[in-house]
């Protein structure tokens, strides 16, 4: 978020003046993730190797965008990225040592652990933990090991193509009901009510 204000402020800005910047970043949001939808209603998306799994699987759940950031991460890691040691320290648990070099030839080096058996899987840079995407060394450490697919708790369903399936859309309202602000409030109310049933039927507990 502080990248986002300091992206659309100045430090002269007046507390008005950020509203109203906010207001139009809001709005450029909403037409971006419209045309998003629209895109992805066309077709599925192209996938850039056709002969891996794991693009494969992606493809068919991520937007366009999303599999867009995340094939240039695939990519960084199978090209760009080095497994410099690969040893078990468990039965299932894999450690591995991932080097990359830039141009200037400096080194930097991470360290993955993966569950072989449950596909559990950490880095060092505490990416995904903090961004919510796999990085290129996650990704190197999954086709190193030949691993067909991700698990679906590493993609997140917020970027999926169906996650506002059943939460509020345009589309969804009927275009004959002339009251946008109506027809938007009897939709929430559909949905709190379908949601609350889904919860009462529901049998775990917090
Ligand atoms: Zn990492």
């Amino acid at each position: 978020m502080n990248n986002v204000c300091h992206a659309i402020t100045k430090a002269t800005s007046s507390l008005v003046g950020c509203f109203l910047q906010m207001e139009k970043m809001i709005i450029n949001c909403r037409e971006r993730e419209k045309e998003e939808d629209f895109r992805c209603k066309q077709g599925t998306v192209h996938v850039d190797v056709k002969n891996c799994p794991i693009l494969k699987q992606v493809s068919k759940l991520y937007t366009r965008t999303m599999y867009g950031k995340f094939y240039e991460n695939f990519k960084v890691g199978e090209f760009g990225l080095f497994i410099e040691k690969d040893y078990m320290t468990s039965e299932s648990i894999c450690i591995m040592e991932i080097r990359w070099c830039d141009r200037a030839e400096n080194n930097k080096y991470w360290t993955v652990e993966l569950d072989l058996k449950t596909l559990d899987i950490h880095c060092s840079c505490c990416k995904f933990e903090t961004n919510g995407i796999l990085y290129s060394h996650a990704l190197k450490a999954y086709t190193h090991k030949n691993l067909t697919s991700i698990p679906e708790k590493y993609l997140h369903r917020r970027w999926m193509v169906h996650a506002k399936k059943s939460i509020y859309h345009h589309d969804n309202l009927k275009r004959s009901e002339s009251n946008c602000s109506l027809a938007f409030r009897n939709h929430m109310c559909r949905a709190a009510y379908d949601l609350a049933l889904r919860v009462e039927k529901c049998e775990i507990t917090i």
